[in-house]
């Protein structure tokens, strides 16, 4: 049977802890979430019926800080892959040493099929249904696949109404005007930007050849700017279909088909070939960014995998399996944990920001973001090149051991 996203998580987390000196009880609690909720509520629709959804939260960790993590709105959203997106963000505020722990929520719904009334519905109910879990100093929420800054303003507003007072700060990627930070939109693509324009230039190489899977918020960022810095981004895909241009597509226009007509297929511009969405992975490129979901490199295509250079954008877009062909490959892979660091670094410049009522420019968020995301790459590529590991494995290693630290410090209470 294929393994579940969360089973890949821990089958990551263990073959770190392999190469750690860790105290086994401590280990044994950080394989664990630490809370779970599970909540079935009625929506009222444009017809008036009223439907069931079923929506999660998942705290994984809570050792190093409140909890941090995006609402998800999927058809596919279960308990098992909120449960491993949570744990990746307990590693992923580590790598970057920012003071919180893991979690992430979802709401198993198809929000392409709603209208916006029924979207608002939605969200503040299932706002309400997890306030006993979420607040600036407990859990804090974000953005994340088909959910945005105006979801944000609604939980914002439910919560607050709840208490009686505004609570800006109980949520992040909120719309400027509602005290969002400069740059949030931005940040997660910018990111991996960075880190890709990194590892080119340690390579020398220029102007690279580079397809993403996914043209969403991290995707289409990702493209955009690397797009601006010389590079050629030959292939883009969402979920109806991919276009390929050995000469480099026009990011911007391919952008706007998407936003004109829903996908970036309508981008029919002279030397573009259609391709499946899941072309984007093989086709012929220098960079692979898989920026859509989990499990799209498998053991079946990781073999037909032409980059020499995977950044993962999505959070768990390759099997441990696949890692293991794309290893013997010599593909080198800048893992999600680090790679999609950049919206959660932002998420808490905001969160700074929000508690301070003290704004920053642009340019401020945009170079703390580049400092961040600079050091923690190049700790995670010294430890990789001294302990000889995969870039995972190393990305792991310093967040386990950044985690398991506070967990020794804090001790088992009672
Ligand atoms: P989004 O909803 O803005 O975009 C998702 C994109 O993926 C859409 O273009 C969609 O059409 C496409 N897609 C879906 N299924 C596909 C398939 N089978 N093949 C090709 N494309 C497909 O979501 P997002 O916020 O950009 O998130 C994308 C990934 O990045 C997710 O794994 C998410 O967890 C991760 N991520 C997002 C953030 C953030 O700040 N938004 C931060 C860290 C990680």
């Amino acid at each position: 049977m294929e393994k579940s996203v969360y089973q890949n998580a821990l089958e990551q987390f263990d073959s770190a802890v392999e190469q750690l000196d860790l105290d086994p009880n401590v280990t044994a609690m950080l394989r664990y979430p630490q809370r779970e909720l599970t909540v079935n509520f009625p929506v009222e629709m444009d017809d008036g019926s009223v439907q069931i959804f079923t929506g999660y939260r998942v705290q994984h960790n809570t050792l190093r800080g409140p909890s941090k993590g995006g609402i998800r709105y999927h058809p596919q959203v279960d308990l098992d892959e909120v449960r491993a997106l949570a744990m990746w963000m307990t590693w992923k505020c580590a790598v970057v040493d920012i003071p919180y722990g893991g979690a992430k929520g979802g709401v198993m719904c198809d929000p392409k099929e709603m209208s916006k009334q029924e979207l608002e519905n939605l969200t503040r109910r299932y706002a309400s249904e997890i306030s006993i879990l979420i607040g600036p100093e407990s859990d804090i929420p974000a953005p994340d696949v088909n959910t945005n800054p105006q979801i944000m303003a609604w939980i914002m507003d439910t919560y607050s109404m709840n208490k009686g007072y505004s609570v800006p700060a109980v949520v992040t990627g909120k719309p400027i005007s509602l005290g969002g930070s400069l740059g949030r939109n931005e940040a997660t693509g910018r990111g991996v930007a960075i880190v890709t324009a990194q590892n080119l230039k340690e390579q020398g190489i220029k102007e690279a050849r580079i397809a993403v899977q996914g043209f969403g918020n991290a995707g289409y960022i990702a493209a955009l700017l690397l797009e601006e810095m010389g590079h050629k981004i030959v292939a883009v895909s969402d979920s109806q279909g991919g276009i390929y241009n050995p000469k480099g597509l026009d990011i911007k226009t391919t952008k706007a088909c998407k936003d004109d007509k829903g996908s970036v297929i309508y981008n029919v511009d002279q030397d573009i070939t259609r391709i499946k969405s899941q072309d984007a992975l093989t086709c012929g490129c220098d960079v692979l960014i898989p920026a859509a979901l989990e499990k799209q490199i498998t053991k079946e295509n990781a073999s037909k995998v032409q980059a020499k250079l995977v950044v993962e954008a999505a959070n768990g877009p390759t099997t441990p399996e696949a890692d293991k062909i794309l290893e013997d490959k010599g593909i080198v892979v800048i893992p999600d944990i680090l790679a999609n660091a950049g919206g959660v670094t932002v998420s808490y410049f905001e969160w700074v920001q929000g508690l301070q009522h003290l704004f920053w420019t642009e340019d401020d968020v945009n170079n703390k973001l580049e400092s961040i995301m600079l050091r923690s790459y190049k700790n995670v590529l010294h430890l990789a090149n001294d302990e000889d590991v995969s870039l995972r494995t190393a990305a792991y290693m310093i967040a386990i051991e950044r985690v398991a630290e506070a967990a020794k410090l804090r001790g088992v209470y009672p």
